[in-house]
């Protein structure tokens, strides 16, 4: 009887068993497992380095954009704070015969004491944090340079921490050689005369910035100024009518602004 038989033929070597299992396993690999096939979910060395690196790219791209962003805040928060400064001069004046802030008495203690004392019935008490900039590093202006310096005048006799001062020229004459009442009337530009800056300083230091701006808050580009129009805006250096030079070096300083109320701060 011839019956069918099948012809059994052995397979080549290389699809015995063992190699079969060797190719399945292979192309269900990571490349990244393909030198550690019992460890298929690990990172090598190499990839997580990787994406340490993008990572940090990515940080190294974006932070700076970030830390544009805040100073740009600060800024727009602090010429907020001017405008409310600006507010309560145009009450003040309004209710003084159109007189700036005076009590009689000269630098320091009008700028430092004096200046706060007639504006503090129109500012109330939850209201006093507006005086403070916002980028202020330190304990306040006023606070820092009272500390700082060997005037008459007294920690104890300061109202409150305060960032902003006003300018001296607006209870002198024009050359600053005497006391004199000033009258809103008499700023020939209003919208380029500035009344009161912002000095935030950096920690443990007054902006002192007849000495350059490594003490500014604000950096070295410009100053948040409130002008006479009751406007506020960061005024950048380049942008300024410096009232005196140091050889070639301009000076902006803390006392004075140019050519006294007739004169023009802002280009
Ligand atoms: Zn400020």
């Amino acid at each position: 009887m011839n019956r069918f038989r099948p012809i059994l033929l052995p397979l080549p070597a290389v699809f015995s068993r063992s190699w079969m299992e060797i190719i399945f396993r292979t192309l269900a690999m990571k490349p990244s497992t393909l030198t550690r096939p019992s460890s298929r979910l690990a990172f090598t060395l190499i990839e997580l380095l990787v994406v340490v690196a993008i990572i940090a790219i990515l940080a190294g791209m974006l932070l700076p954009a970030l830390a544009k962003g805040k100073t740009k805040a600060l800024q727009a928060r602090c010429t907020s704070n001017l405008r409310q400064i600006g507010m309560t001069f145009a009450m003040y004046t309004g209710d003084s015969n159109d007189r700036f802030p005076y009590s009689g008495r000269d630098w320091p203690q009008m700028g430092f004491i004096d200046y706060l004392k007639l504006m503090d019935p129109y500012i109330s008490t939850n209201a006093r944090s507006f005086y403070f900039c916002p980028s202020e590093k330190g304990r306040g202006f006023n606070l820092e340079w009272t500390m700082a310096n060997n005037y008459p005048i007294k920690t104890n006799e300061l109202l409150f921490p305060c960032s902003y001062y006003y300018y001296n020229q607006f209870y002198h004459n024009n050359d600053s050689s005497a006391l004199q009442v000033r009258k809103v009337s008499e700023v020939q530009s209003p919208t380029k005369k500035a009344i009161s800056p912002c000095f935030s300083s950096n920690r443990g230091k007054w902006n002192d910035i007849y000495k350059g701006t490594g003490a500014a808050a604000h950096g070295p580009r410009g100053m948040s100024l409130l002008f006479v129009d009751g406007h506020s805006e960061f005024a950048l250096y380049d942008r300024l009518n410096a009232p005196f030079k140091d050889g070639a070096k301009l000076i902006y300083n803390l006392d004075w602004t140019v050519g006294g109320l007739a004169g023009e701060d802002l280009k």
